[in-house]
C-alpha cells in the first residue's frame, strides 16, 4: 500500500514538472534553452546567463549611452549542457520583452530581425529589462531581470 503511495505522489509530480502554463500542447513542442547569450558588434558573449546565474566572466548589466544606440545586440541561447543554440527558426516563436523603468531605454529592432536589437538611452539612470521567448501567446523561457545602466558616454 505504502509503495502504490509513493508510485501516485511519484507519477503527479512527474505530470507537474511536465505540465506547461497553459497545456496547450506537449512539453517537446516548446522551446526549453537553459541559458542566454547576448553578443556586441565585434561578437564578444558579454552577457551569458546558464540555469538562471550569470557565468563567470560575464558582465552583469548593459551600459547603454545617454541620447545614443548600443551596437547591435545579437541573441542566442545554451542548451541543458551549456552549448550555444541559435534562436529558433519558427515564426511560432518571437522575442518579447520588459523594462522596468520605459522612460529610461528603449528597445528597437530591425524589420525581420527577431533575435537581434539594440537598446537606446532616453534618460540617464539604472532600470532592468528581461526578455522572454513567446510562443503561441505563452512565455517558454525568460531571462530573469538584467541590470541597464544609461551613461552619458561623452
Ligand atoms: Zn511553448
Amino acid at each position: 500500500m505504502k509503495n502504490i503511495s509513493m508510485l501516485i505522489l511519484a507519477l503527479s509530480v512527474l505530470i507537474f514538472l511536465n505540465s506547461c502554463s497553459d497545456d496547450i500542447h506537449s512539453p517537446a513542442d516548446h522551446f526549453a534553452p537553459e541559458g542566454w547569450v547576448f553578443i556586441d558588434g565585434t561578437g564578444a558573449r558579454f552577457i551569458q546567463i546558464f540555469q538562471g546565474k550569470f557565468k563567470s566572466g560575464s558582465n552583469e548589466e548593459f551600459i547603454v549611452p545617454l541620447g545614443d544606440d548600443t551596437d547591435h545586440i545579437k541573441i542566442k541561447f545554451f542548451d541543458k549542457n551549456g552549448a550555444e543554440i541559435d534562436p529558433p527558426t519558427s515564426e511560432e516563436y518571437t522575442l518579447s520583452w520588459e523594462i522596468k523603468d520605459a522612460d529610461k531605454i528603449e528597445l528597437e529592432r530591425h524589420d525581420g530581425e527577431e533575435w537581434e536589437f539594440h537598446l537606446e538611452g532616453l534618460k540617464l539612470g539604472e532600470t532592468e529589462i528581461q526578455f522572454h521567448v513567446y510562443h503561441e501567446g505563452h512565455s517558454d523561457v525568460r531571462s530573469g531581470f538584467i541590470k541597464v545602466k544609461v551613461e552619458d558616454v561623452d
